[in-house]
């Protein structure tokens, strides 16, 4: 299961995909259906307007779905990422690769991408690995970045200032530009392992390598000086200009609102290679999957700074209404006064972009965001379990902060019940459930 393709095949397999037969085009069209399905189904789009090839969308949509892709449950996903965080393998590298199928010159106008929203700059490319080296080859990076299509040959890559960055910097100093990889549609561990919050250093493919059991494999590009997915759909090889920049943007983020546009780096395309009839997978931005995919390692690294503090987490969760970022669900099992208080000091310096904190008992489902409420309404005094924490550094990606310099007020709350007083007046009151009530109820399971 260490295929894009494989991994649908098992989804097929447990009837999780919709087919759509109708033809749509990737203009609009397809990312209404993808929005309205949003956290539901995969979806795979058989016939599109104006192109030959299929779209699938919605691959990393549930957090089910990502558990069974790293073969695990939402117990042990987080032990899981650590796992292969810690113990990177480097991946083997293939001469015969899938992926190289089909060669062929770059003409970005085939490939299906879509056009997201009303006011975007123009159809972007939202579920790219992109892998590149140092100069001296020492160093990989992968991580996922949007590119916006310019026309056939080039594209605009939006470089944050982390790793891809450092790299495109030393290639800078180097007078040269810097090669990448860009490959499309891949096994959500890759998605997952380039979304990782990583020390610059480690590769990315070497984690994905080790989360899908040491069967990844990559092939070296055949005009730059970088390695791709040898099992990828699509394979772009491309030159990140270190002279040449234009305007790139707008573009919806995360929180479902428009990022600004800004003077970002050209990528010339030089060569394509893709499987045969190729599946072109897109990725909604500011849909459940690009939630999940940026805020599930977070959520691992939380976790483990609030287990520091307080002896049992249960769970958290960084919310979808929350943008999969700003907002932390945890709960735990208090065994003092103010533990909670010190989950939410210990959430907030896990994560710097994290705004709202709210800290539950063990009793709640975090995954549930009505049970969350329900804990706030019965269980939390504002004078006394409210923490708040002016102009500190918070999310840039947030439109009522402080953009420009950073910063933000974050806020805390302690909707945990008292352990000393009158503990049954917050008990969550039960229906008793017998055997013949509970194997009717199972028979309406979806
Ligand atoms: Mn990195």
């Amino acid at each position: 299961m260490t295929t894009l393709r494989k991994f649908l095949k098992e989804m097929d397999e447990k009837g999780e995909i919709l087919a759509i037969k109708e033809k749509f085009s990737p203009r609009f069209q397809i990312p209404a259906i993808i929005q309205k399905f949003d956290g539901g189904p995969v979806l795979l789009f058989k016939k599109v307007r104006g192109y030959k090839n299929r779209v699938v969308a919605n691959v990393c949509g549930t957090r089910e779905r990502l558990c069974f892709a790293l073969e695990t449950n939402v117990e042990n996903l987080y032990s899981r990422l650590f796992e292969a965080w810690e113990k990177p393998v480097e991946p083997k590298i293939v001469d015969d690769a899938p992926v190289k199928e089909v060669t062929e010159k770059p003409n970005l106008g085939r490939i299906p991408v879509l056009t997201h929203f009303e006011k975007d700059a123009g159809a972007y490319i939202t579920s790219a690995v992109i892998s590149a080296r140092s100069p001296d080859g020492e160093i990989e990076n992968v991580s996922i970045h949007r590119l916006q299509v310019l026309d056939e040959t080039r594209l605009a890559i939006r470089l944050v200032p982390r790793h891809l960055f450092k790299l495109w910097n030393l290639a800078k100093q180097e007078n040269t530009d810097l090669d990448v990889a860009i490959s499309i549609g891949v096994h959500p561990a890759v998605m997952l392992a380039a979304s990782s919050p990583l020390p610059f250093g480690t590769s990315e493919f070497a984690v994905a390598n080790t989360l899908l059991n040491n069967e990844l494999r990559l092939v070296k590009c055949r005009y730059v000086d970088a390695y791709a997915v040898a099992d990828a759909e699509i394979v772009l090889e491309g030159r990140i200009s270190t002279r040449e920049q234009t305007l790139e943007g707008p573009l919806v983020d995360i929180t479902g609102t428009y990022d600004i546009q800004r003077s970002q780096p050209v990528v010339e395309v030089v060569g394509v290679m893709h499987r045969e009839d190729y599946l072109y997978q897109a990725l909604l931005p500011s849909g459940s999957e690009h939630k999940l995919l940026m805020g599930l390692p977070r959520e691992a690294l939380i976790w483990r700074s609030v287990a520091n503090v307080v002896p049992v987490v249960k769970a958290v969760n960084l919310s979808v209404g929350g943008c999969g970022w700003l907002h932390a669900f945890i709960s735990i099992e208090k065994q003092t006064e103010g533990d909670a208080k010190n989950a939410i000091l210990a959430a907030f310096s896990a994560h710097p972009s994290l705004k709202h904190v709210i800290v539950v008992d063990s009793d709640i489902n975090v995954y549930d965001s009505n049970e969350v409420e329900w804990a706030v309404a019965t269980r939390f005094q504002a004078d006394k379990d409210l923490v708040i924490i002016r102009n500190v550094r918070g999310s840039t990606l947030d439109p009522s902060a402080d953009q420009k310099n950073g910063l933000t007020t974050k806020m805390g709350i302690d909707a945990t019940k008292p352990i000393a007083e009158h503990k049954e007046k917050f008990e969550k009151a039960r229906i008793p459930l017998d055997k013949e009530t509970e194997n009717f109820l199972q028979g309406f399971k979806a």
